[in-house]
Formats: structure tokens, sequence, C-alpha cells
């Protein structure tokens, strides 16, 4: 096992990442920007190494000062969180590299699921069903692109073969608009990811969202703990997420995990990674990403199975065989995870600024994953994600009222929040019933 780790991150999850380490006796460097002086994860890890100004190209982006901090304090490992450098092959590669080890799966791995347009191609080399769409990357001349949208079908999706995050995304309503809208998408992929690559997929009507856990070894063990659901999104990006779904029943259950392990299998995974479906009101799914890192809604599975995956990910890394089966698996009671952003509840912009007052709801079967406090200056520079209150219940009803009444205690004051939103998610009818979709937010809620 590793003596110190490195966590190349900010926010909740580097001290998420904390925790794991004391856990397993690791001792932790924390890097940070000039930004985040005196935030908790600097704090409470036990070396903190300055890597730069506040944007995050010049500091948590900046794999050169990320490799000198492991360096200066002898770290061994690089734990990557999820965004910023987590999904990068390059700096995965650099890590290793330098003789460190990267706490996820091999660069190959990762680069070969970033390239979403090769993914599908390889899922369905493998047998996993992809939406029906584009085989390759969009090259055709107008009259072919036209041909190929036509058969598969309108309203349809323009996506990003480097996509992630929800950016880049067009949806085309019909044939008229594909030329300009293609055009949009191009100009924005090359903007957002430096690659203008595209693909074409259909709309699938009423979709949700559901994915799958994985856990793999180096010693070609490999294992699902499951699925989440995350279909309550703004912006094609999750808000709120549950686990188990209440839209699958056992037999749908089995076959989407299944397909999850074929995929997992074929790119031959290690560590913790994510396979994303997206599944229509009949229960057809098909794969939209692998993503090769851990998730931000993590803590569902890790309430209803038990397993720390953050823990797992670090044994793993240091080259521990999987000690968990399958057969000892089990999804036990509901978790429902509220992602508390510092934006308007109603129009989803930002709110940065200062916390001047801040309560945290306490009780039985809650858990909060957050690094804020009063005093804490929001800055504009990152993510707005500030906490996650996510909680546990014997069934989904009980999680929903423990969700419900764990809200009205939880008290941000200095800058807006989506706490109201939350409320009004979970008083939903639709989401009572589960039968909510990922448009559940496309307009307000009453
Ligand atoms: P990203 O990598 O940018 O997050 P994904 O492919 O994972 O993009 O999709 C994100 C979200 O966009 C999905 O959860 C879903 O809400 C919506 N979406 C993606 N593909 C489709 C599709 N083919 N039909 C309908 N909605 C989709």
């Amino acid at each position: 096992m590793f003596d110190k780790v490195l966590i190349a991150n900010r926010g909740e999850i580097a001290l998420r990442v904390i925790r794991a380490c004391r856990a397993l006796g690791i001792k932790t460097v924390a890097v940070y920007s000039e930004a985040d002086a005196g935030v908790r994860h600097i704090t409470e890890a036990d070396e903190a190494v300055l890597i730069g100004p506040p944007p995050a190209p010049a500091s948590y982006l900046n794999i050169e000062a990320v490799l000198e901090a492991a360096r200066q304090s002898g770290a061994q490992a690089i734990h990557p969180g999820y965004g910023f450098l987590s999904e990068n092959a390059e700096f995965a590669r650099r890590c290793v590299e330098a003789g460190l080890v990267f706490i996820g799966p091999p660069p190959e791995v990762i680069q070969k699921m970033g390239d979403k347009v090769a993914a599908r191609q390889m899922m369905a080399a493998a047998g996993v069903p992809i939406v029906p769409g584009t085989p390759g990357y969009l090259d055709a001349d107008p009259a072919e692109l036209a041909a190929l949208a036509e058969k598969i079908g309108y309203p349809l999706l323009i996506k990003a073969a480097a996509g992630g995050g929800g950016i880049g995304m067009i949806q085309v309503a019909g044939p008229e608009k594909l030329a300009g809208s293609l055009e949009q998408a191009q100009r924005r992929a090359q903007q957002a990811f430096g690659n203008p690559l595209l693909y074409l997929e259909r709309y699938i009507p009423q979709p949700k969202h559901i994915e799958v856990q994985l856990l793999g070894d180096q010693h070609g063990r490999i294992i699902h703990l499951f699925e989440r659901e995350c279909s309550v999104q703004r912006r094609h990006q999750k808000v709120l997420e549950e686990s188990p779904s209440p839209a699958l029943d056992p037999e749908t259950r089995q076959k989407i995990t299944e397909a999850a392990l074929t995929a997992g299998r074929t790119v031959g995974y290690q560590s913790a990674g994510t396979v994303e479906f997206i599944m229509d009101p009949e229960r057809n799914f098909y794969f939209l990403e692998m993503n090769t890192r851990i998730q931000v809604e993590h803590p569902l599975t890790e309430l209803v199975t038990g397993v720390d995956l953050v823990q797992e990910q670090i044994k793993i890394a240091a080259g521990e065989p999987l000690s968990l089966r399958q057969r000892d698996l089990a999804q036990r009671g509901h978790a429902i995870e509220c992602r508390i952003y510092a934006e308007d509840p109603v129009n989803f912009f930002p709110s940065p600024g200062t916390i001047t007052a801040y309560r945290e709801p306490t009780g039985e079967h809650i858990r909060l994953d957050s690094w804020v406090q009063a005093g804490t200056v929001v800055s504009h520079f990152y993510d707005p994600l500030l906490a996650k209150l996510v909680v546990w219940g014997t069934d989904r009803a009980e999680a929903i009222v423990r969700a419900q009444a764990a809200l009205a205690q939880f008290q941000i004051e200095g800058i807006k929040t989506n706490l109201s939103l939350h409320q009004k998610i979970l008083a939903h009818p639709a989401f009572l019933a589960g039968t909510y979709d990922v448009t559940l937010l496309a307009k307000p809620l009453p």
C-alpha cells in the first residue's frame, strides 16, 4: 500500500479522497490554487502545495505543476478525483512516466473511452446496444449527411466525439435545421474540446439516464455494483440522483448490469468506472458513454451496497486483488443525492460570493459531503458544487421523506443556492411516482 497520496483536485471530492486515505493509513498531499488558500481540503490534508494562480489551466489542470508537487512531497500515487485531469489520458501517461501510480484505469483505457465515436464502435462490436446513429465521424458531404440523418430519423442529436459535461450537444428538430446546427456544433466542439469531430444519434424521447457502477482490478476480475438513476438534469447535467432506479424491473436490471460488465471487460477496465445508458419508456436501453473515473454521485452506491468505492480504487491501484465477490453484493434500501449548487434555482446561473451563514442538516442516515462553511468564498473560477446531501432509507418513500426533512434544515446564506429546487423536485408527482425523465426540469417546476 502507498505511504503518501497526492490529490489533484479541490472541493468536496478532495476531502472525500482524504477521508479514504486516512481510513487506509495513508498520508495525504493537497494541491491548491491561489483562489483556494485556507479552504478545508488544505487544512485537512497532511501537507499542501500551492500550484498556481486561480484559473484552472494554470493550476488544477497544470500537469507540470501537479507532477512537480508530487515530486517535491514524495507522494507515490495521484488521485485525480472527478473533472480536471481525471479523464486526461496524457496526464495518466505522464504520471506513469514519472514513476507515479495514477489512481484510475490505464491511459490506453481512458483514451479509448474518451473518444465517444470509437467507444460506440467498440461497444457495438461487443454486442452492447448503442443509440442508433452514425457509425463513424461526420465527414460526408451535405447530401450524404442529409440522407444519413433521414435514416436515423428526427429529432436527432448532434454530439461531439470528445464531448462531456453535457456541452456541445444540439438537438435538431427537422432536416431544414441540419446544416446550420452542424456548423454551430462543430464550432462549439472545437472551442470546448479542441476537437471538431461530430456524430449523430437518434433522440430517444422521454428518456431516463441509468448508469452502472463497475470495479475492476489488475488481475482480470470485474464486478458491478448495480445502478444509479440520474434523470433529474439541467442542461444535460445531473442535479439529483437515486439508487436503485424506480424504473428498473429485476429482468432489466439483470440485462443492464450484464451489458455494463461486457463493456468493462471489452476495454479491460481497471479501477472504479461507470457505464452510462439511456433508457426509453419501454425499458430498451442503449450505451451512451463510459466515465473512467469516480463520479460525483458515487455515495449513492456506497450507501446502498456498503462498499467504500474510493478505498477500493486506491487498493486496486496498489495492485491488490478485489476481495468483493459479485454474489455477496446486494442493494439494501434506497439512497437519494441532492447536489447543492451555488446557482440561481430558476435560471441555473452560477452565484459566486461569500457564504455568510451555513448550517448543515444532521440526523440518522444523512451523509453530507461538503467543502464549505460560513465565511467560505465561492469562486467563479470553479464548478459551483457546494455540497452533496445524501440520505438513506429502508425504502424509496422513507428516503424521500428524510431528504425533504434534511433540506428543510439546510441553511446557506449570502449566495443563491438550488436548495428550494430540490424541495420542488422531491414534491413533484412525476418524481414521487418514479416515472420522471430527463425533461423534468425543462420547464419551471410548480
Ligand atoms: P455528456 O458526455 O456530455 O455528459 P452524454 O452522452 O453522457 O453527454 O449525455 C448526457 C445527457 O444528455 C443524458 O443523460 C441525456 O439526458 C441526454 N442525452 C444524451 N443522448 C441522448 C439521446 N440519444 N436521446 C435523448 N437524450 C440524450
